[in-house]
């Protein structure tokens, strides 16, 4: 990646924002990482399709404030998460949440996990870059993952944005997470109808409906939702499904 070759745009700060939205503020190292990751994005966009999302103040409000507002039910973080808690990224993408999170939770350890091999090897060019020592990669299927006994149960946090249905997104998330533990599935739109099959979907997979939160972003006052399941019982065995089928055949 040729970083000298980009023009550099610079992110905006929108500290007065940050304050009033999550009553928080990042520092300076945290915006010279913000900025250093936005630039890598840009130099990989050349060569991989990462993201539409490339302006300035989209990316901020885009990828930065939307990976931290949904970890921050009622506009505060998720208890705990300063002092360090097990996270996974599920369909991690270009990194969206979980690098913005690790990023600003040092504490926490966060996995990204990304069925593409391209984007996994992307972002472990950025996790060098940013020298971002809580953070790493896993390469697989959800389903599979989900399947296997060392992540199995074993996170506290799973965090999923943009990675399919809803029903889906809860099969892939829930089993990853321990008793106690929650997940976030980050959406645009929600209706009624899909709070039914959610429903459904959470109470087979060992969890509860926490909150559904509805919000909008503070640039182009867009709708988002912010669903928070909590498990609350083991997620029976024959959960997440074989590959392909949680999407294909949602519960
Ligand atoms: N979360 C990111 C990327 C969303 S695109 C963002 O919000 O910007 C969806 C990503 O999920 C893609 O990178 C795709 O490779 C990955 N993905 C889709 N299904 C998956 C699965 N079953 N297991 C793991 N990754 C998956």
């Amino acid at each position: 990646m040729n970083l000298e070759s980009l023009p550099i745009t610079s992110l905006p700060e929108m500290g007065e924002i940050w304050q009033k939205t999550l009553n928080w503020q990042p520092t300076n190292w945290e915006e010279n990482q913000f900025q250093q990751l936005y630039q890598l994005i840009l130099a990989g966009n050349c060569q991989l399709n990462l993201t539409r999302i490339t302006e300035p103040e989209e990316f901020w409000e885009k990828h930065l404030w939307d990976s931290l507002r949904g970890i921050a039910p009622k506009q505060v973080f998720i208890p705990g998460i300063e002092k360090g808690k097990r996270i996974i990224d599920i369909g991690t993408g270009a990194g969206f949440p979980g690098i913005p999170i690790s990023l600003v939770f040092p504490n926490s350890q966060v996995t990204l996990l990304d069925s593409t091999g391209k984007k996994i090897s992307f972002i472990e060019t950025i996790l060098s870059a940013l020298a971002l020592n809580n953070a790493k990669t896993l390469l697989g299927r959800a389903e599979e993952i989900g399947q296997q006994i060392q992540h199995r149960q074993q996170y506290d946090l799973a965090v999923i944005r943009a990675v399919g249905n809803v029903s889906a997104c809860a099969e892939y998330s829930l089993p990853l997470v321990k008793k106690g533990g929650l997940a976030v599935i980050y959406r645009g739109t929600w209706t009624q109808a899909e709070n039914e099959s959610l429903e459904i979907a959470v109470t087979q997979l060992g969890g509860v409906i926490e909150l559904i939160e509805e919000f909008s972003t503070p640039l182009s006052n867009s709708i988002r939702h912010c669903l928070y399941l909590r498990k609350v019982a083991n997620t029976p065995i024959s959960f997440p499904r074989a590959v392909g089928i949680p999407s294909q055949k949602p519960i």
